[in-house]
This record gives C-alpha cells, structure tokens and sequence, in this order.
C-alpha cells in the first residue's frame, strides 16, 4: 500500500491542456474517486500515474518514489480497464497468472495467488474457461483478479463498471468496496457517473476542462459545492438554478425570482446582505421541494406556483417539471402525490437548503 501525491501536474496533448495544476495528496489505503464530464482529463490523470502518459509538468509520488521517469512495470500500480483487456486465447487461470509468470514466481506461489483471488471473487469454479465463456460481470472479476494477484500498492481503476448493465452495475459496486475494505489497497477510479462518485469515493474529485474544482467527502461536495458547476453536475436530477435579485433589510433577506419570492435562511444574512440589490443564482436541488398540499404548515416565502408540465413516475418516487413563466423547476417528489400534466399547483421549499451563487463567477455565496 502507499499514499499518491499529485504536485503541480499538468499534461498537455499539442494545444490541448488536458490537465493543468493538479494538486492532490491521496492517503495510504484512501479510496479516491476522480469524476466529470467527457474529456475533463480523468482518464489523463489516471495514465499518468500509471506511467502510460508522459507528464508535462510537475511531479507523482507513490510512497516516497518520484515516479515521473519510473516505467509502468516498476510503479507498483495495477490498472483495470474498460474493457477488461482478457487475453481471448486463454483461460481465466491463464490470465490471471500471467504476469507472475513474467515475473518468474514459482509455480507453487502462481497457484496460491491465483486461488486466492479466485476465491475472494468467486471466481473458483470458472478457472478453466476461456474469457468467451464467461459474463460481463465474470470477465470483470477477472481482470480484478488479474490486478489483485500482483498486490500493487495502488489500484487505478478506469470506467471499470460502464460495460455492465444497469443491475449488475449495482452489485459489482458493492463488490469493489467489499473488496476495498478487505485489501484496504489504495485506490484511484475514475468515472462519469456521479452517482458511482458518491457512492464509492472516500472522496471525490471534480473536474471539469482540466482543473480541479473540488475534492471533498462526497457528502460534503453535496452539502456544499464550490461552485455551480459542481453543484449542478453532483446530484440527479440536477439542481435548479433560477436567477434572482436579492432583496430585503435588517436580517431578513429574500431572493426574488421572476415569478416568485423566497426566503432566504436567517444564519445566511451576512452573506445575502453582501449581494443586496445585486443579482445572483439561487440554487434549489429537487429532492428539497415538496407537494404544499401535504397539510404541512406552509411558511410564507417558502412556496412557488407553477403548472406541472411533465410527470415521470419511477415507482419510488415521482420526476415532476414544473413551469413557472419562463422557468422550468424539477421536483422529486413522493410517488402518492396526484399531479397531472397542466395542474396549477403549489410547492414548497425547504429553505435551509437553499444555494446562492455570484451570477458572475458562479462561486458559490453560501
Ligand atoms: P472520457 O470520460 O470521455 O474518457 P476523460 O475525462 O477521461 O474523458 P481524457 O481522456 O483524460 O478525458 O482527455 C482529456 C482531454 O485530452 C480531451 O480533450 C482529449 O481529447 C484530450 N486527449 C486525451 N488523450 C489524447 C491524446 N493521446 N492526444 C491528443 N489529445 C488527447
């Protein structure tokens, strides 16, 4: 096991700046998720730990090793793909032998190695197969095992669920961490899926065109994003974002939107008394809108009508897209409710959730 560190590096492809200035201190045993959008240069980063890229600028440790000029085969790094990256023509034991193989092990070692893994994967009674005989989420757990068996001191792991549907996805999720809190082998994974972000990441790091935006607990990026480009991209369905003015007196402030008004949290007064007058971007996430017809008592400031648009129910719970004049808000809300498409219904809010953001920078006010 060893901790990573990231000192100013930078990657650049002829005029693409595909990394720039990352700054990243992982901790021995951390399992640290890198997540964005297509093309934000996870996949660089993670290529340039495992030596695959040539770095730019700047330096990565692994432990106390410089490793800028250290080739892939000695960083002590094992990287899972894809797209598995079997070898077709022979067998699981095969495979996972390997590179022991390569590295001249002796047999007897090979084969405690490789039942071992076979068996923490539940991969024992399929040795023999070839990768053509197995499934999606088989042929994973061997190019996991693959890794495991050379006891890297990181894993480095690239979009290694996204070939798997939807449900298999899920278990192989909980596979990996299972597995994590067995090896406790420090860990990189890169993915575009936030939702895997959160649910896998001691922490998580954003990226968006090559900067780090945030790297934090995932729940912490949730509760508290820098910016509105984490805010929007943490999170499903995204955060509403609805441009206002801020308005108000003596601690009591509002944001007021075109078509409705809301009260913005008491301990937030000083930061809302900063932009008095000024427009910015209030920030509303969907699951932080209910029904008002619930009976709950409705406090004024806290409620915006709307005509409900479209209805998506999932079963355990229901989408709503709620138009109000030129914006459109979505709502998560309890799958019970009854609402139909051109319903003038009201919502409510709740405030101490509520986001503001500069409309200039997009930083995040509070
Ligand atoms: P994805 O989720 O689509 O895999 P990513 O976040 O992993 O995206 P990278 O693959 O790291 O993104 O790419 C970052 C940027 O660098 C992109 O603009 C990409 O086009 C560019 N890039 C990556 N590899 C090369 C290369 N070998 N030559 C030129 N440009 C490259």
């Amino acid at each position: 096991m060893a901790e990573v560190r990231f000192k100013a590096v930078g990657k650049t492809f002829g005029q693409v700046k595909a990394v720039r200035d990352f700054f990243l201190d992982i901790a021995d045993g951390e399992f640290i998720v890198l997540v964005g959008p297509s093309g934000c240069g996870k996949s660089t980063l993670l290529r340039l730990a495992a030596g695959l890229e040539e770095i730019s600028s700047g330096e990565i440790y692994i432990g106390d090793r410089l490793v800028n000029d250290v080739h892939p085969s000695a960083r002590d790094v094992a990287m899972v793909f894809q797209n598995y990256a079997l070898y077709p023509q022979m067998t699981v034991y095969q495979n996972m032998s390997f590179c022991l193989e390569m590295r001249r092990v002796s047999q007897n070692q090979i084969k405690d190695k490789v039942r071992g893994a076979a068996r923490l994967l539940g991969l024992e009674h399929l040795l023999e197969r070839k990768p053509r005989q197995l499934s999606g989420g088989q042929r994973q757990r061997v190019a996991l095992g693959r890794a495991i068996v050379r006891n890297p001191r990181v894993f480095l792991f690239d979009e290694p669920l996204s070939n798997l549907d939807a449900k298999l996805r899920i278990a192989m999720r909980a596979e990996l961490l299972d597995l994590h809190q067995r090896l406790k082998t420090t860990t990189i994974y890169v993915t575009h899926d936030q939702l895997e972000a959160m649910t896998m990441g001691d922490r998580i790091v954003v990226l968006k065109d090559g900067v780090m935006q945030q790297a934090d607990s995932p729940q912490h990026v949730y509760d508290h994003p820098v910016n509105m480009f984490v805010a929007g991209f943490i999170g499903a369905p995204a955060m509403n974002f609805l441009d206002c003015e801020i308005m108000g007196e003596k601690g009591e402030f509002r944001a007021s939107t075109a078509n409705a008004e809301f009260k913005l949290p008491r301990d937030k007064a000083a930061k809302a008394e900063a932009y008095l007058g000024r427009r910015a971007v209030l920030g509303l996430r969907p699951e932080h809108i209910d029904d008002a017809a619930g009976g709950r008592q409705v406090e004024p400031g806290s409620t915006f009508k709307g005509s409900v648009w479209v209805v998506e129910p999932v079963g355990s719970e229901k989408i709503v897209h709620v138009r109000c004049g030129e914006d459109v808000i979505v709502a998560r809300l309890d799958p019970y409710v009854t609402c139909r498409p051109g319903d003038m219904t009201e919502f409510r809010i709740r405030s101490e959730h509520l986001h503001l953001f500069d409309q200039e920078s997009g930083l995040t006010i509070f």
